[in-house]
C-alpha cells in the first residue's frame, strides 16, 4: 500500500490533532513532525496536548467513568467486541501504517494489529468472568467474599516499538473492567495512535461513552508528567525504557497511585550441547533480527555451550548475511530501519565499546550507505561479564557468550539488572526443568525451545527487577485494573468478633 492509500483507508490527513476527549479537539500544544524512519522524511504534522487540553481530557474521562462503570460488564464487553471487529476490518491498512511510522515489516505490523484483535476477544470473554472468591468465615452465620470494582481513568503510556498493541492490551482489559482509558503514545509514533483512536471513536459514536478511549499526544515532560502527578488517574500503565520507569514510578507512588511498569529487557537464550541446532538458528534469527532488534523481548545475549559454539556460529553467521534489509513495506524484506538516527548512533557506540571490552565482530557492525536509518544485523562474540552486555542497546546486536555448564549459563543470564524474557534450547528434560525451577531463570518469561520474543496475549506479559514487575494482557492481569473489596455479611443475631475476642 502507498502512503496515500494507507491514509485514505484510515481517514488520516497530513495535519492531525493529537487530542481526543470524546470529540477531536484542536490541540493547543506544540506541533510535532512524524518522521518515516525508512526515509527520514516527514509523514505528517500532529499537535500535542497542552496542559489546558490535558485538563479537559481528564475531566471528560472522569465523568464518563462514572457512567461507564454502571453498565453491566457484558454490555461493556459488547462494545469491545465491536472494537475488535472494526480492527479486523482495518488490519491491512493499520498494519501498513505501523510499518510506515515505526519501521517494522508489514507482516509484523499486521501481527501487531492481530494482537489487538486477540486481546479484544479475550476481553469480551473476560467481561463475563470478573470473578471474586468466596471464603469461609471463622465466625458463625457469617459469609465472606471478595468483589472487584472498577478503578477509574487508567493512563496508558506506550513506547514507539509497539505503537498500537500495547495500548490494546491495556485498553481492552481496562474497559471490560469498567475503567476509562487515557492514552499517551510515544511522541515518535502519534499517527498510529490517532488512527486507532479514530477507529475506537467510530465504534463508540452516539453511545454517550465516546470518552472511554481518549488520547493526549505529548512527551514525557508534558503529558507524561501531568499524568504521573494527577490523582484523578489512579493507575498509570507505562511501557518504555527503565530510565523512564525510574522517573515515573516514584512520582505516581508519591501520590499513592498504582503503576503497571513494563520496562527494558536484556533477554537471553541458553543453548545447551544437546540442542536441536536447526531450531536454534531459526529462533535466534527471528528473536534477534525481527523488528530490527527493537522489541522489548528481542534476543540480546546468546549463551552457548563450549562444545557446540562453533557449529552454532557456522550456521548463524551465513544466515545473518542473507537477511534482506530494506523498505519495511516491500515484500520480501525481513529487516527494516531503526526508529531514528540517534538509535543508529547508539548502536554504533555500543559496537565500539564492545570492541574495547574484548568483543569481536563476526558479522555486520555497520550502518548502510543509503537514506533512512538502516544498519546491518550484527553478531559479536564477547567475554562473559563485559559491561556493554549488561545494557539494553535497542538495536540488532547479538552478544555471543561461551559457557561450559548450565549453572554458569543461568548465572550469566540472571546477572543483569533486567528480567524480562529468557529461553533454553535443550532436548534434556533435566536441563529444561532446572532452567524453569526457582533456581533457574529469574525472568517474567521463561521458554523452552522457543525464542524470547513473540508472546501470546493469553499469558500475563511482563518482567522482574528493572523490567518493573508489571503484568499486562492475559491470565489474571485484569486484577491490576480493578480494586478489590473484601466483604463480610453477618446474617445471625449475635455479634461474634474475629480471633474469638470478648469485648465487654
Ligand atoms: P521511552 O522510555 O523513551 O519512552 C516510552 C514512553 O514513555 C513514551 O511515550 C515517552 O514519551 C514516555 N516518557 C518518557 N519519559 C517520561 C516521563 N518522565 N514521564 C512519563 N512518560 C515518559 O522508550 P521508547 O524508546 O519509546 O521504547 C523502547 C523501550 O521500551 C525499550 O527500553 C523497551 O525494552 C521498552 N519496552 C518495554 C516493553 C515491555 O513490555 N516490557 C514493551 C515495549 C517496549
Amino acid at each position: 500500500m502507498t502512503q496515500q492509500e494507507i491514509f485514505e483507508a484510515l481517514d488520516l490527513s497530513t495535519t492531525e490533532s493529537g487530542v481526543f476527549a470524546g470529540d477531536w479537539m484542536q490541540g493547543s500544544g506544540e506541533m510535532v513532525s512524524v518522521i518515516n524512519p525508512a526515509t527520514n522524511e516527514a509523514l505528517a504534522q500532529v499537535t500535542m496536548a497542552s496542559e489546558e487540553d490535558w485538563e479537559k481530557v481528564v475531566a471528560n474521562s472522569v465523568e464518563t467513568f462514572e457512567r461507564w462503570r454502571m453498565l453491566p460488564a457484558p454490555i461493556r464487553g459488547d462494545y469491545i467486541r465491536q472494537l475488535g471487529n472494526a480492527l479486523r476490518e482495518k488490519k491491512e491498512a493499520l498494519g501498513a501504517l505501523v510499518s510506515l511510522e515505526m519501521g517494522k515489516i508489514h507482516a509484523e505490523g499486521e501481527g501487531e494489529v492481530q494482537e489487538m484483535v486477540d486481546i479484544c476477544d479475550f476481553a469480551v470473554g473476560l467481561s463475563r468472568q470478573l470473578y471474586g472468591k468466596t471464603m469461609v468465615s471463622e465466625r458463625p452465620n457469617h459469609r465472606m467474599y471478595e468483589q472487584w470494582h472498577p478503578l477509574g481513568p487508567v493512563g496508558v503510556i506506550s513506547a514507539f516499538n509497539f505503537p498500537v498493541a500495547v495500548w490494546s492490551w491495556n485498553a481492552a482489559v481496562a474497559a471490560a473492567c469498567g475503567d476509562t482509558v487515557i492514552w499517551k503514545p510515544s511522541e515518535n509514533t502519534p499517527l498510529t495512535a490517532i488512527a486507532v483512536t479514530k477507529i475506537a471513536a467510530r465504534v463508540m459514536e452516539g453511545s454517550g461513552f465516546e470518552s472511554v478511549f481518549s488520547l493526549a499526544v505529548g512527551d514525557g515532560a508534558g503529558v507524561g508528567t501531568w499524568m504521573s502527578e494527577d490523582r484523578r488517574v489512579p493507575l498509570v500503565s507505562a511501557t518504555g525504557s527503565t530510565p523512564m520507569g525510574k522517573i515515573l514510578g516514584p512520582k505516581v507512588a508519591a501520590r499513592m497511585g498504582r503503576t503497571v511498569l513494563e520496562l527494558g529487557g536484556n533477554n537471553a537464550i541458553i543453548v545447551m550441547d544437546d540442542a536441536d541446532l536447526e531450531l536454534v538458528t531459526r529462533a535466534v534469527l527471528f528473536a534477534a533480527v525481527g523488528t530490527a532488534g527493537q522489541r522489548c523481548t528481542s534476543l540480546r545475549r546468546l549463551i552457548v555451550h563450549t562444545d557446540i559454539i562453533d557449529s552454532v556460529l557456522d550456521s548463524l553467521v551465513p544466515a545473518y548475511e542473507q537477511v534482506p534489509i530494506g523498505d519495511p513495506l516491500e515484500e520480501g524484506t525481513l529487516m527494516g530501519p531503526l526508529i531514528n538516527e540517534a538509535a543508529v548512533e547508539s548502536m554504533m557506540a555500543a559496537i565500539r565499546t564492545a570492541e574495547d571490552q574484548g568483543g569481536k565482530v563476526l558479522t555486520g557492525g555497520k550502518k548502510l550507505d543509503r537514506d533512512g536509518n538502516y544498519v546491518e544485523p550484527t553478531i559479536i562474540r564477547i567475554p562473559a561479564g563485559a559491561d556493554v552486555t549488561a545494557e539494553e542497546t535497542f538495536a540488532p546486536i547479538l552478544w555471543v557468550i561461551e559457557t561450559d555448564s548450565l549453572e554458569e549459563a543461568i548465572e550469566i543470564q540472571n546477572g543483569v539488572d533486567q528480567g524480562l524474557s529468557s529461553a533454553i534450547f535443550t532436548e534434556s528434560m533435566r536441563n529444561a526443568e532446572h532452567f524453569l525451577s526457582h533456581v533457574g531463570s529469574d525472568c517474567g518469561i521463561a521458554n523452552v525451545n522457543i525464542g524470547t520474543s513473540g508472546a501470546e496475549i493469553g499469558g500475563a506479559f511482563g518482567g522482574e527487577k528493572d523490567t518493573g514487575g508489571g503484568r499486562e494482557a492475559g491470565s489474571d492481569s485484569w486484577k491490576a485494573y480493578m480494586r478489590r473489596q473484601t466483604t463480610t455479611i453477618n446474617w445471625g443475631d449475635d455479634l461474634p468478633l474475629a480471633q474469638g475476642i470478648e469485648f465487654g
